[in-house]
């Protein structure tokens, strides 16, 4: 593996980068939004505050160990392999958490942390100049201990990145419920915490020869006094994040995830990402490149039949069933992660925004769902190689064997190739494809078409962010 070196920023010219991130566990975004909390807004005036939804039971269970990891790592469960809150069996060797790697490839940086979760101490901050562990037991009192701390911190002392962790929301929704007027009071108690830290940011003799990152988030929701699974106040986490490469408009126009923390401090601090490190994220608004994110649902619909300028789609799915998923579908993830109770559609993390859906089980009709989308035509050379990548989500229960998804290739002079093919009943959630072909010599446009045949209607397969790329021959 190569080691990135760092490169000049013009954005952060003159200024020095530092770095806060803040994680209130278990605190619900309807909880959150309905509580005063000016310093939390404060960094959303500036940026972006928004909801980030987290996976569904498919891929982990809503615990805290492996939202701290995906915060921490840059990539999601299915990596880090972090499922539950005593972290067996995960693979932070292979993916780092981030103070590791700043440890290692900028051990310039002065960093402090505050925790008083043990397992955070124990797998997350490996290392750290200032590392604080308050006793656990109190949680009001460790917050404010880790406040106390990190203002002392910020007043007295060189500083670049900081980390703090706050307990109280999340032990107040275990001990009396999240829609109790405690687990509010709590919420408010931290905002105050952070907005005393904020205070002690723009107090430092230096403030103005500094560019500051700030990003607040939480591991998870609550549902009740439990974490729950499936449901939407567990699901919906939400990010805060100002900085001065963070253009608000497009910060607030796409959805943000937990695993973009660790590519926007990298992106801060002028860290370049190793694609060999392979993190799931990218900083905190970077503009997409997904075609169906071109495309919008309209006023009162939950999905719509319209595709992006180009693309067309070949219908065989009967007229009956739910008109709202006859076939191929664009859906925002979020709305689709809810439909049918989830079944494993909110663990499609990889995608943003717009989604390709093509779910039988939901359409629900009699006779044969079969559905086609293609993308637009494409020149390529004849005899050339071209690649299609994109996200794929696919889940088939009690499916007929000879039937299930393809993926092919078509060519303007009639001839097709398959690229790709799941027949089997099995679940490959989440997970990026990439596909290659050869242009045939009498061929000079390629299409790809996604098909998806259920004679079952027991299913669904949806993708995201597609991209064609062709060599030149
Ligand atoms: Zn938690």
């Amino acid at each position: 593996m190569s080691t990135p070196r760092p490169m000049a920023d013009p954005t952060t010219a003159g200024r020095r980068p530092k770095a806060l991130l803040i994680v209130v566990d278990g605190t619900r975004y309807d909880r959150l939004t309905a509580a005063g909390t000016p310093a939390i807004d404060s960094v959303g005036e500036a940026g972006v505050l928004a909801p980030s939804h987290i996976t569904d039971t498919a891929l982990t269970l809503p615990v805290s160990g492996p939202g701290h990891a995906s915060l921490h790592t840059g990539v999601w469960p299915d990596k880090h392999l972090v499922f539950e809150n005593e972290f067996a069996g995960h693979d932070l060797t292979r993916y780092p958490p981030l103070f590791t790697r700043i440890g290692e490839l900028r051990p310039d940086l002065v960093t402090f942390s505050s925790a008083d979760w043990a397992p955070i101490n124990d797998f997350l901050i490996a290392s750290a100049t200032t590392r604080l562990q308050p006793e656990e037991g109190d949680p009001v009192r460790n917050d404010a201990a880790t406040t106390r701390d990190l203002v002392h911190a910020l007043k007295d002392r060189e500083l670049d990145l900081a980390y703090a962790y706050f307990h109280q929301v999340d032990a107040t929704g275990h001990a009396v419920g999240s829609d109790s007027d405690a687990y509010g009071a709590a919420i408010e108690r931290v905002d105050g915490h952070i907005g005393d830290i904020l205070s002690a940011v723009r107090a430092r003799p230096t403030h103005a020869e500094e560019d500051w990152l700030v990003l607040v988030a939480t591991d998870h929701g609550q549902t009740g006094d439990l974490h729950g699974g499936d449901e939407e106040t567990t699901r919906t986490a939400w990010i805060a994040a100002s900085a001065s490469w963070i253009d608000p408009g497009a910060a607030r126009a796409r959805t943000w995830r937990q695993v973009d923390v660790v590519p926007s401090i990298l992106r801060h601090f002028a860290i370049p990402v190793d694609p060999a490190w392979g993190l799931d994220g990218v900083p905190i608004g970077t503009p997409g490149q997904d075609p169906f994110d071109t495309v919008a649902v309209p006023d009162g619909a939950t999905s719509t039949g319209q595709l992006p300028a180009g693309w067309s789609r070949l219908e065989r799915t009967p007229d009956s069933g739910d008109p709202g998923y006859r076939g191929w579908r664009l859906i925002r993830q979020q709305d689709w992660a809810r439909e049918d109770g989830g079944r494993g559609r909110g663990s499609f993390v990889r995608s943003r925004d717009m989604i390709a859906v093509a779910d039988s089980r939901r359409w629900g009709g009699t006779g044969d769902f079969d559905s086609t989308l293609r993308s637009p035509w494409t020149p390529v050379t004849p005899g050339a190689r071209f690649t299609v990548s994109f996200l794929s989500h696919y889940r088939l229960w009690n499916a007929i064997p000879e039937f299930g998804a393809t993926v092919h290739a078509e060519f303007d002079d009639g001839s097709t190739h398959r690229l790709w093919l799941r027949l089997r009943p099995e679940s490959q959630l989440s997970t990026p494809l990439t596909l290659t072909g050869h242009c045939p010599d009498g061929a000079g446009q390629v299409r790809i078409a996604w098909r998806l045949v259920d004679p079952g209607t027991r299913g669904y397969w949806a993708i995201s962010a597609p991209e064609i790329a062709v060599a030149t021959a």
